[in-house]
């Protein structure tokens, strides 16, 4: 690398809920800038104000903070090299326009939409496609093949125009990409690609190198449907006399569908149930699509899981840190093949973040479940109860199905247990059993063993059998974590209640 200072930048288009691949980008960026001690950059392309949707950009910031991609400079954060918003930069751009067009590297096209559609259509008719290009841009209506005062003309008649780049007809370039390796091509394949359109605003490629340039921008790092602009932006760098001042280009894997085969779509989630988008999205027209955040997904997780689409530590490792990310990310480690997203493996991680919280921590969060239902809970209890299941849950909304019954007495009994375990002398038993429970003095989860075992044995009965019944008493099922702490924690009058109840309610 350059001894040049890292400043990246994730320049998201504000036309929508930033899909999961816009977040991994920006979270590589994020990650190679605080590996190299530099400067992460948040601009917002919204040149294409026909693409523009409400509460877009408030998204995008949203998503960054909520997963602790920290901004140095942006629209709401501001910066030496502002504005960071593209619609507010418009005369910048003008100027450089027009200095491609004085240096003979763009030129004025007037066709109209509709002329230009006649020519793709006929170019279909003869099984070709039509270009704008060197070979057909003398036979078009533009300033290179009308005459200068033509031109004076139609400008100042307000005849629409765009400008366009003139692509050198046949030159061999080469640029290193830092994921790819050399990509070379021969300018004789582009065409002239419009650089500023006639609504007074330039077009991504114009705006994007403008920028990336002004904002000293070192590394370009970007998603792989990115790559086929490379070309012309390196031939941008060097009609505006910047190729010395060129960023370096990386271009990341495209994250596939879970079959491996094509681009993981917003769809693929939503047939499949899991989320493509970091938060929660309402669209203008109302329509939702789910979240990582809103599905009880750890912010933590979510960066985890995304560091790994593409890029690998070379080591097994797999739960890591923004810290430890920062550490071992290296550009050089990102796979040129696109990554398989994995919803399995997304719940792992996420598991895996809800095993490693503190009890405390985790009982914390369940607490406002409780709330809403109304339980006020004792606090060393809920702590308690969380730390016996935490290791069977992915998420922190799957508390309550596990544990709800040391919060509430079941009233319900799941007729299938009761139908294998409440049964013969099983009923009397329990009644004498309410009695040995009352005698025990050390409320203990061994101490109640003991009784439980003494009682059995006195009886001749099944242990297996008793337990069973016992565990659908207290908890009004067949599962849970082990019975004689749960007995522990209910305390000797609700354990004894319950046993009561149950008694009652299945006779
Ligand atoms: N505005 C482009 C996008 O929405 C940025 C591409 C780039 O990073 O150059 O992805």
């Amino acid at each position: 690398m350059t001894d040049r200072k890292v400043r990246v930048r994730f320049a998201p288009s504000p036309t929508g809920p930033l899909h999961i691949g816009g977040v991994r980008t920006a979270l590589f960026n994020y990650l190679f800038a605080k590996k190299h001690q530099g400067d992460f950059v948040l601009r917002i392309e919204d040149t294409d104000q026909t693409r523009f949707v409400e509460g877009a950009e408030e998204y995008i910031n949203e998503s960054l903070t909520w997963l602790g991609m920290t901004i140095d400079e942006g629209v709401a954060q501001g910066g030496e090299f502002g504005p960071y918003k593209q619609s507010e930069r418009k005369e910048i751009y003008i100027q450089y326009a027009d200095k491609l067009i004085n240096d003979g590297w763009a030129y004025y096209a007037f066709d109209t939409p509709e002329e230009l559609e006649a020519k793709r259509e006929d170019a279909e008719a003869e099984k070709t496609k039509f270009s704008y290009d060197m070979n057909t841009r003398m036979g078009l209506k533009n300033s290179l093949s009308l005459s200068a005062e033509e031109v004076e003309k139609l400008k100042t008649e307000g005849v629409p125009y765009v400008v366009r780049f003139k692509m050198p007809e046949n030159e061999e370039v080469s640029a290193v990409d830092m994921i790819r390796g050399e990509v070379k091509f021969n300018t004789a394949i582009l065409d002239d690609k419009v650089i500023f359109k006639s609504d007074g605003l330039p077009t991504y490629h114009l705006a994007n190198v403008v920028d990336d340039y002004l904002m000293k921008i070192s590394h370009v790092i970007r998603g792989e449907e990115w790559l086929p602009s490379m070309p012309l932006h390196i031939m941008l760098y060097r009609a505006l006399g910047w190729e010395d001042e060129r960023p370096e280009f990386a271009h990341l894997p495209l994250i596939l569908k879970p079959t491996g085969k094509g681009k993981l779509s917003k769809r693929d989630g939503d047939k499949a149930g899991f989320p493509v988008f970091p938060l929660e999205w309402k669209s203008p027209e109302g329509e939702i699509a789910s979240g990582y955040r809103e599905s009880g997904y750890l912010s933590e997780a979510v960066v985890n899981l995304l560091a790994l689409l593409g890029w690998n530590p070379g080591t097994e490792q797999e739960i890591f840190s923004m810290e430890q990310l920062t550490e071992a990310f290296s550009i050089e480690r990102v796979n040129k093949s696109g990554a398989r997203f994995d919803p399995e493996k997304a719940k792992w991680f996420n598991h895996q973040y809800v095993v490693n919280m503190s009890d405390e921590d985790l009982a914390k969060q369940f607490v406002s479940e409780l709330t809403s239902r109304n339980i006020e809970a004792d606090f060393t209890l809920v702590v308690k109860a969380v730390s016996l299941v935490k290791e069977r849950i992915s998420f922190v909304s799957e508390l309550w199905d596990q544990v709800s019954f040391f919060f509430e007495a079941p009233t319900e009994y799941d007729p299938k247990v009761v139908k294998k375990r409440w049964k013969g002398d099983v009923p009397a038993f329990m009644a004498e059993l309410t009695g040995s429970l009352d005698q025990v003095s050390e409320w203990k989860a061994e101490v109640i063993k003991e009784a439980i075992s003494a009682k059995i044995e006195e009886k001749g009965l099944g242990f297996g059998l008793v337990m069973n019944a016992f565990r659908l008493a207290l908890v009004g099922g067949g599962f849970g974590p082990d019975l004689m702490t749960i007995a522990e924690l209910l305390g000797k009058e609700n354990t004894i209640q319950r046993v009561k109840n149950a008694i009652e309610v299945l006779a």
